[in-house]
């Protein structure tokens, strides 16, 4: 049996089963699909109150799902038009950071990543960046590009460190959440 529930502006579709289960059992599959299974004694009502008090966590599977179905990532750019696009920003970035702190151009580095788009040695003043930035969109880039360099003014990511973020990304929040939903194989 197929039943509809609504939450918010959603409405989500789920396949009943009666089942001899405990009482209720809710999963998600990869084909993006909501399938419960219901004890007979629980009642319709329940098995909607069921799904309901945990829409949420159906909803993030079912993006989460959404998301490692989508085609294989294309790289943006070529080779050149990355590095371009890098060592422009860089320098940008550099500029604008000096007008607020006095600190020597760091050392960029660009190297395979596995699970960061970059990273900062504050010590030696080094700036490494992901070659997985192809993916990314230039604001993207540019955003990774100040977060580590406000690594060099604050090494943790604190809220000192991510109120300098924000004085040269004001709208940081929404690129890092964004930037989130790449997933990187
Ligand atoms: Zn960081």
């Amino acid at each position: 049996m197929i039943r509809e529930i609504r939450f918010n502006d959603k409405s989500i579709e789920y396949t009943l089963q009666r089942k001899k289960v405990k009482n209720i059992n809710i999963r998600i599959k990869p084909d993006m699909t909501v399938s419960v299974s219901a004890n007979p004694r629980v009642s319709l009502k329940e098995v909607d109150m069921a799904v309901l008090n945990r829409v949420e966590f159906i909803i993030k599977a079912l993006e989460k799902f959404k998301n490692n179905s989508k085609s294989e990532l294309k790289p943006l750019y070529n080779r050149e038009e990355i590095s371009d696009i890098i060592s422009d920003f860089y320098n940008k970035i550099y500029n604008s950071f000096k007008e607020y702190y006095n600190i020597p151009y760091p050392t960029l580095k660009i190297k395979t990543m596995r699970s960061r788009w970059g990273s900062c040695n504050y010590k030696n003043h080094i700036i490494t960046l992901s070659t997985n930035l192809v993916y990314c969109s230039r604001e993207q880039i540019y955003y990774v590009i100040v977060h580590e360099f406000s690594h060099l003014i604050v090494p943790n990511h604190s809220q000192d460190f991510y109120a300098i973020v924000e004085r040269f990304v004001p709208d940081y929040k929404r690129i890092r959440r964004d930037m989130n939903r790449i997933i990187l194989k």
